[in-house]
């Protein structure tokens, strides 16, 4: 579509959006990608350490509610695609606060859809080619029983939680600009990441670290509750087949075709880390007080807990449309992925004890002043 691509990618310290970013930059090394972050609790910006080296990348501590800020960036490194992560993502926090939902979701995105239509379109020149990419969920369709079709794009909307609810608020955005103004978008709907720099708060990390510590794994209700779940570089590759051949003013579902319970899960995650420490002594010298170090079965610390108000029985993905007009299929099954990400977490306990303890907002403090 665009025989050159300069990014600004959004959100690039966060979870996806630091994978996306190291996963492009493998891939165009000489590529330009303006990292953009405000670097809230969930961006961290030692997850695209490694990057300074790419002679193209460059880092912007920005919120994108500041217009001024996103336009003088989209000038400066001439872009002309956005790819657009950051968004509060968390669930839990969406019903405890859901107003940083609402302003970063749903008016950051809009601030983002002005600029780029202020620039790209309304120039003095006229339009410029360009392309807004826009990262979704599927949790903007809502539940499933345990025996509905899996979600396509054609599916209503029927966001339960004000996370949901304000994701879905920004698509409908993005697919206004394009019908209203012309601009250039496309939008995907994906299922459950996981993967490397995983945000200890969210399930699959939040289990393997407390297994570390010999901790509790709290567990919702009654631990049935259905995901879709799909290996981060998989993701990457998706948005990237999209940025290559995505149609505009599409949308398309990326998904794993991998439904599991979420206590299915718990337990896979628990057996491969006591098998890993039964495989290799090194990892009870490094982690002495993990469960499988103690001689216990890591299965032993499952806590059910008080289930999340509103939570959603089961979500699905048809990824029909992805695979057959972009050839896009995941390349990681389960096993592997959740493997390579646990290793990942037992290699990199510096990464997250930063997170956990604080300490790397110390140094961010420092190095940025405080955000
Ligand atoms: P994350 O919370 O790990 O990262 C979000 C990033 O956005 C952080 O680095 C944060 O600092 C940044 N950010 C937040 N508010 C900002 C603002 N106002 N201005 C600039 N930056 C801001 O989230 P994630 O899991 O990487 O998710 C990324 C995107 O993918 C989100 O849009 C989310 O809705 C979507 N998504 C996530 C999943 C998943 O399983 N994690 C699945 C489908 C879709």
């Amino acid at each position: 579509i665009l025989a050159e691509k300069r990014l600004l990618v959004t959100g690039a310290a966060g979870f996806i959006g630091s994978n996306f970013c190291h996963y492009w930059l493998k891939n165009h090394p000489q590529g330009i990608l303006a990292a953009y972050d405000v670097l809230s609790y969930a961006g961290n910006h030692h997850n695209l350490d490694g990057l300074e080296s790419h002679p193209g990348f460059h880092f912007v501590q920005g919120d994108i509610n500041d217009a001024a800020l996103v336009e003088s960036s989209l000038r400066a490194h001439d872009i002309n695609v956005i790819v657009h992560f950051a968004a509060e993502s968390h669930v839990d926090r969406s019903i405890h606060d859901p107003d940083a939902f609402i302003q970063t979701n749903i008016v950051g995105t809009h601030t983002l859809l002005k600029m780029a239509k202020s620039l790209w379109l309304d120039g003095p020149e006229g339009p410029v080619p360009h392309r807004f990419h826009h990262i979704s969920t599927d949790e903007v369709y809502g539940t499933l029983g345990p025996k509905d079709p899996a979600f396509r794009e054609d599916t209503p909307y029927a966001p339960n939680s004000p996370y949901a609810a304000s994701k879905a608020g920004s698509d409908h955005l993005v697919r206004a600009y394009q019908h209203t103004y012309g601009l250039s978008t496309t939008t995907s709907n994906c299922s459950n990441n996981y993967g490397p720099y995983h945000f200890p708060e969210k399930l699959i990390p939040l289990i393997i670290v407390n297994i570390l510590h010999n901790k509790a794994l709290p567990i919702y209700g009654d631990g049935q509750q259905i995901r879709d779940w799909l290996y981060v570089e998989d993701h990457c590759r998706g948005i990237v087949a999209i940025l290559e051949q995505g149609r505009e003013g599409e949308s398309y579902n990326i998904g794993g075709c991998n439904e599991w319970a979420n206590i299915d899960i718990v337990q896979l995650v628990c057996r491969k880390m006591d098998a890993l420490f039964a495989s290799n002594p090194r990892w009870s010298e490094q982690y002495p007080q993990a469960a499988p170090a103690l001689g216990r079965n890591s299965e032993e610390l499952i806590q059910y807990v008080r289930d999340r108000p509103g939570h959603d029985r089961r979500y699905a993905i048809d990824a029909d449309k992805i695979t057959r007009e972009l050839a896009f299929e995941p390349a990681v099954d389960f096993p592997t992925g959740i493997q390579r990400t646990i290793l990942w977490y037992l290699e990199h306990p510096q990464w997250w004890q930063q997170v956990m303890d604080g300490s790397y907002r110390h140094w961010l403090d420092t190095q940025y002043g405080a955000v």
